[in-house]
C-alpha cells in the first residue's frame, strides 16, 4: 500500500502516538505527511502511557495495549484513538465518550482478507482437502473416501450481507455459484445488480442453500441463531461456514446436526471460547475444518490496518471526516450528499447564530423539513450544538460528547423531523431559547429565542434564508460580520466608509428588514461578508457608531 501525501495548507502539526508494535507501513505513513509528528513508543505500562497520552492527539493500538479509564484520566490534547484491527475490548470506550475522545477500528482493512478465508473454508470443506491431507501425512492414500463437490451450481446462503458477506457473494458469483442472503437490515429484494436475491426471514432462505456462511455480528439477535430449531429448516448435509463471531452457530447443535446427517459438515474460524479447551469436540471431528481464528491474519490485512487507523486519525483531526466510528454513540456517519451538506449547513447556521447568544441556552429545537433528512438527524443536531456550544465552554466538545455535555448542563434539545408541504420546502430551522430570565431588552420584540432558518439548494450550496425574523438568501461562508442596526437611511453608508478607513474589503453584503419595518424601534440585519477578518479595532468602532446595536463577527469555514 502507498502513502499519498496530498500537498495542504499546514498550519498545525499533529502528534501521532503508536502505542503499540504497528507494521512499518502505518508508521512510514504518519511520517510522509506533512501535518503529522509520529511518535513511536511501543510497549509502555499503563503508568507510562498515562503520563504522556495527552500530549498527543491521536494514539493507534493494536490489542496489546490496555487503553483504561486511568489512562485517559488527564486526555490534555488526545482527540481520536484508533484500533488498528477490529475488536475494541482492550479500549475503555466508555471514558473515551466521557472526555469526547473518538474511538474509530479498521474494519475495512479486514474485509478481502477474511472473506477469502471463509471462501478457502468453503472450497476445503467441498474438497476434503483437511482429512485427506491428515491421512496422507500419516502415509495414506485414500482416493474414495475423499471424493467431494464442486461449487459450480450449488446455492450458497449468506448470512449478513454487509462488507464481508458482500465480498463472499462476489467470489461466489464467480464461481457459478447461485447467491442468496439474509440481511434484516437491508431492506431490498435484490443485491449486487439483482444476482442475489435477499431474504427479509432468516428461516425462509434455508430451505433453499447447499451451503451457509455467517458474516454476522455477535448480539443477542445473531447469538445461537443456527441451533438445533432452524438446522431442522435446512436441507439435508447442508454444509456451514462460520468465519464471523463464535457463538452464532450452537456448537453443541453443530456437533449433533452433523452427527446425524443433517449438516454435512462445517468450517469453523471462529468459536464460543477462545481458545476452545484441548478436548472441545470441535477439534477432532473428522467432518469439521477448524482454523484458530486466522480470518484477518495476512501480512496484506497487518498492513492495511496500520495505514487505515494512521488515516482515520489523520482524516478526523483535520477535520475532514469520522471513518469507523466504535463510540459515536448511535451516531450515523455513512450520510447521503444530501444530508451531509445539511450537517455542514447546521455548523454554519448555529456557528452565525452563536454570538447573538448572549444569556445562554435552556432550549434547542431544530426542525428538519424534507423526511429524506431522517437518516441525518442525529449528525445534523450534532453538529448544530458543537457550533452553538464550543465557543462557550471549557471542556472539550465535539460531536461524540455533545449530547451528554448538553444533557449535563441542562439544556433541553429537541429535534423533530416534518414531511415537505406546499408551503415549506426542505429546511431546516435552528431555534436557541434562553432561559427565562434572559431577556435581552436591547431587541425587539424581546422574546429569548434566536431563530436561523437555512437551505441546501440543487447546487448542494447552503444558503441561510432567515435570522431572527429577517429574511435573506446568503452563502455562509468565510469571514462575515452580522450587524444590527437601526432601519433608517445612511446606515449602510456609515458601515461601508468605516471597514474602507480599515481597509477590509466587502465582497458581498445582504440586508433585511422585518416583514414590518415601519414604526418606531425599527431595525435591519445587515449580513456581510468580507475577503480578510477584520481588526479588533474596526469592529469596536464600528459598535461604538450611532444607530448600529449589536455586532459579531464569525468566521466559518469557507465554501466547498
Ligand atoms: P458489517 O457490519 O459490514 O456486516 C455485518 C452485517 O450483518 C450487516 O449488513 C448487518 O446488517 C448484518 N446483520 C446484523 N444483524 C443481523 C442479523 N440478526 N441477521 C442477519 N444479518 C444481520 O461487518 P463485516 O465487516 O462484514 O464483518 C462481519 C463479521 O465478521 C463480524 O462479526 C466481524 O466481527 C467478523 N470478522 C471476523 C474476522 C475473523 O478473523 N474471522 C475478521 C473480521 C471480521
Amino acid at each position: 500500500m502507498t502513502a499519498i501525501q496530498t500537498p495542504r495548507n499546514v498550519t498545525q502539526v499533529f502528534k501521532i502516538l503508536a502505542a503499540d508494535k504497528l507494521a512499518p507501513e502505518g508508521l512510514k505513513y504518519v511520517e510522509q505527511q506533512d501535518d503529522a509528528e509520529l511518535v513511536n513508543k511501543p510497549g509502555l505500562s499503563e503508568d507510562e502511557l498515562a503520563k504522556i497520552v495527552g500530549e498527543h492527539d491521536a494514539m493507534i493500538v493494536r490489542s496489546g495495549v490496555k487503553v483504561t479509564a486511568k489512562v485517559l484520566e488527564k486526555p490534555g490534547r488526545l482527540k481520536v484513538i484508533a484500533r488498528a484491527g477490529v475488536g475494541v475490548d482492550n479500549i475503555d470506550c466508555e471514558a473515551a465518550t466521557k472526555h469526547g475522545i473518538l474511538v474509530v477500528n479498521t474494519a475495512d482493512a479486514s474485509t478481502i482478507t477474511t472473506a477469502e478465508h471463509a471462501f478457502a473454508l468453503m472450497m476445503a470443506l467441498n474438497r476434503n482437502i483437511g482429512p485427506a491431507y491428515k491421512k496422507f501425512t500419516e502415509g495414506g492414500w485414500d482416493r474414495n473416501k475423499f471424493e467431494g463437490h464442486q461449487l459450480a451450481g450449488k446455492t450458497l446462503g449468506v448470512v449478513g450481507f454487509g462488507r464481508i458477506g458482500q465480498t463472499v457473494a462476489r467470489r461466489a458469483m464467480a464461481f457459478e455459484m447461485d447467491v442468496v442472503a439474509y440481511d434484516p437490515f437491508i431492506n431490498a429484494q435484490t443485491m449486487l445488480d439483482g444476482k442475489v436475491k435477499m431474504f427479509s426471514q432468516f428461516a425462509d432462505m434455508l430451505p433453499h442453500v447447499d451451503m451457509l456462511t455467517f458474516h454476522v455480528p455477535l448480539n443477542d439477535q445473531t447469538r445461537g441463531m443456527l441451533n438445533a430449531e432452524t438446522f431442522a429448516q435446512c436441507r439435508d448435509g447442508v454444509l456451514v461456514i462460520n468465519a464471523a463471531r463464535g457463538g452464532v452457530v450452537d456448537e453443541t447443535a453443530l456437533i449433533a446436526a452433523i452427527d446425524s446427517g443433517k449438516c454435512g459438515g462445517a468450517a469453523i474460524d471462529v468459536f464460543t471460547k477462545e481458545p476452545p479447551p484441548a478436548d472441545h469436540p470441535l477439534r477432532t471431528h473428522p467432518k469439521v475444518l477448524c482454523t484458530p481464528h486466522l480470518g484477518a491474519s495476512t501480512e496484506e490485512a497487518q498492513q492495511a490496518v496500520s495505514v487505515d487507523a494512521a488515516a482515520a486519525c489523520l482524516t478526523y483531526l483535520r477535520g475532514e471526516g469520522i471513518k469507523g466510528a466504535v463510540n459515536a454513540g448511535g451516531l450515523r456517519i455513512d450520510l447521503s450528499p444530501e444530508q451531509a451538506a445539511y450537517a455542514d449547513l447546521a455548523d454554519r447556521m448555529a456557528q452565525l447564530i452563536s454570538p447573538m447568544v448572549t444569556r445562554g441556552i435552556s432550549q434547542v429545537c431544530i426542525e428538519l423539513v424534507g423526511k429524506q433528512l431522517e437518516g441525518g438527524k442525529s449528525m445534523i443536531e450534532r453538529s448544530a450544538l458543537v457550533a452553538l456550544l464550543r465557543g462557550h465552554l471549557s471542556d472539550p466538545v465535539n460531536i461524540i460528547n455533545v449530547n451528554r455535555v448538553a444533557e449535563a448542563r441542562g439544556i433541553t434539545v429537541r429535534t423533530t423531523t416534518v414531511e415537505e408541504d406546499r408551503v415549506r420546502g426542505e429546511q431546516l430551522v435552528l431555534e436557541v431559547i434562553g432561559p427565562p430570565d434572559a431577556v435581552d431588552s436591547k431587541t425587539q420584540p424581546a422574546d429569548r429565542t434566536r431563530r436561523i432558518v437555512g437551505r441546501v439548494y440543487d447546487d448542494m450550496k447552503p444558503r441561510v434564508v432567515e435570522i431572527n425574523g429577517y429574511h435573506m438568501d446568503m452563502i455562509p461562508a468565510g469571514d462575515m460580520i452580522v450587524l444590527q442596526n437601526d432601519d433608517r437611511p445612511g446606515m449602510i453608508g456609515i458601515v461601508g466608509t468605516l471597514m474602507g478607513k480599515h481597509k477590509v474589503n466587502i465582497a458581498d453584503m445582504t440586508i433585511s428588514r422585518r416583514p414590518n419595518p415601519e414604526g418606531p424601534g425599527a431595525t435591519a440585519l445587515m449580513v456581510f461578508k468580507i475577503d480578510a477578518a477584520a481588526d479588533k479595532q474596526a469592529l469596536e468602532q464600528l459598535k461604538a457608531s450611532e444607530g448600529i446595536l449589536k455586532v459579531a463577527a464569525i468566521k466559518l469555514p469557507e465554501e466547498k
